[in-house]
């Protein structure tokens, strides 16, 4: 019965979750009663299903890791993806961590709690998404639902040993999901196998007309080809993601995966990606342009945090932002208005644009000759918590694999292949591979040769 699933994932999360900090909060009456209503019949029939703690679920919290909305914010409707969810029998159960506003590769920068990697409590889970990821690995959740705005379901997922897919742009609705950059979010599934990726996208993907960037394009059966294999295809190894920087046991780790697929019948082929050296400083002024226009709802009127002590209204909007905010989201902020101001638009914001094009053609060159492209996630295992605390420059660097596909529109997957051993602790290691806009159902195939 629905309700016993939940039963046990309750007694999980009592039992492991101190260890991990996976979830903010859990409503285990309320799901209850969700459950004891749900079809058994329907797809997804009383399947607990955890959310990251920026997607809107009727009447729960929706802190997006911030003291700003710690307190006495409740969402007032349901995403679409939740209310897909809903329709297709699953039952949303659980608000997990995330850096704060998504910002982050770590969930260090989340303000209301530590995330640790459950293979490894001195190290990271990674982010932004890390609480999504460390309660699958942790098996504190069946599946979870995470955002992906330039790595943060990928990443995780690499670092905690499970399966994440980032959509293509616009194959799933960002309508309740809390916006941070608008033009790169996408919603996607953090799971243990590449099949119930496929199963939960089925759910979630689909035109709606509350988001005007989803786009009305068929949404094919993902699961159909899922045990074709990879015999005749063709997969790109982009040689700037094989260069310096990476971790040699990670380029071992993914390369064997490689040619594994080439012994299940692909052809690995060379390709050049020659735009990649500027992905990352790209995204760094892009996002945080986009991400300083979204936050400036958060203004001490509306919702969330409002200071208690003003002067006058320019006072109370600078107190609350003040108070409520924390450093990363700040640093992001002052990024973006400073990108976006008169003066700076054309050498920052404009060409940066300008650069993304230049990015999203890499791709379309290369997918004009290969079905899929295979790459690292990160360049190295997760790390110990607390490195780079005072090196955000370092951090933002690490997201140098990830970040392209966003800028670009694709779609992507994080597949574990591997761990590293380090000081007694097997610590995953993850195979991505990028697929051409709209190409998810292919993607998985390749996804679900490579497991
Ligand atoms: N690490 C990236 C950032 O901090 C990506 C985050 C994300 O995908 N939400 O912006």
């Amino acid at each position: 019965r629905p309700s016993d699933i939940l039963d046990d994932l309750a007694t999980a999360i009592a039992e492991r979750d101190g260890d991990v900090g996976a979830y903010l909060s859990h409503d285990l009456e309320s799901a209850k009663a969700l459950a004891d209503q749900s079809d058994l019949s329907l797809p997804l029939g009383g399947i607990p299903i955890g959310l990251k703690d920026n997607i809107n679920a009727i009447g729960e919290r929706c802190t997006c890791g911030s003291r700003y909305l710690e307190n006495g914010y409740r969402a007032p409707y349901d995403a679409t993806v939740t209310a897909r969810l809903k329709q297709a029998g699953a039952v949303p159960f659980g608000r997990l961590n995330m850096d704060e506003f998504a910002m982050g590769s770590s969930t260090e920068n989340s303000a209301l709690g530590r995330t640790r990697n459950p293979h490894d409590p001195e190290r990271i889970p990674g982010g932004s998404s890390g609480g999504s990821a460390a309660a699958v690995a942790a098996g504190t959740a069946i599946a979870t639902l995470g955002s992906d705005t330039g790595g943060s379901i990928r990443q995780p997922a690499s670092h905690c040993g499970v399966v994440g897919l980032k959509p293509s742009y616009g194959r799933v609705s960002r309508y309740g999901l809390v916006a941070f950059a608008s033009s790169l979010d996408q919603i996607g599934p953090l799971t243990r196998t590449v099949e119930d990726s496929a199963l939960l996208l089925q759910v979630i993907a689909g035109h709606d007309t509350a988001d005007s960037t989803c786009l009305d394009a068929p949404v094919p059966d993902f699961t159909a080809d899922l045990g074709k294999g990879v015999s005749g295809m063709k997969l790109g190894m982009p040689k700037e993601y094989f260069s310096d920087g990476i971790d040699p046991e990670v380029r071992a780790l993914v390369e064997a995966r490689a040619a594994k697929l080439e012994e299940a019948g692909a052809e690995l082929v060379e390709i050049s990606l020659p735009h990649t050296e500027h992905a990352v400083a790209t995204y760094y002024i892009i996002a945080p342009a986009e991400a300083s226009s979204n936050l400036s709802r958060f203004d001490g009127i509306r919702y969330g945090h409002r200071s208690s002590e003003h002067e006058d209204l320019l006072d109370l909007y600078r107190k609350s932002r003040e108070e409520g905010f924390g450093p990363e989201v700040k640093r992001r902020i002052l990024l973006g208005t400073y990108v976006l101001s008169s003066g700076y638009y054309d050498a920052y914001y404009s060409r940066a644009q300008k650069v993304r094009t230049l990015i999203r053609r890499d791709f379309e060159e290369a997918f004009s000759k290969v079905d899929a492209i295979l790459s690292p996630v990160v360049p190295s295992p997760a790390r110990k918590i607390g490195v780079n605390s005072d090196d955000p420059l370092q951090e933002y660097l690490s997201d140098i694999y990830t970040i392209a596909a966003n800028l670009a529109g694709i779609c992507a997957i994080s597949v574990p292949c591997g761990a590293v051993t380090s000081a007694g602790s097997e610590l995953p290691v993850g195979l991505q591979i990028l697929g051409p806009h709209l190409g998810e159902a292919q993607l998985l195939q390749v996804a679900a040769a490579a497991e």
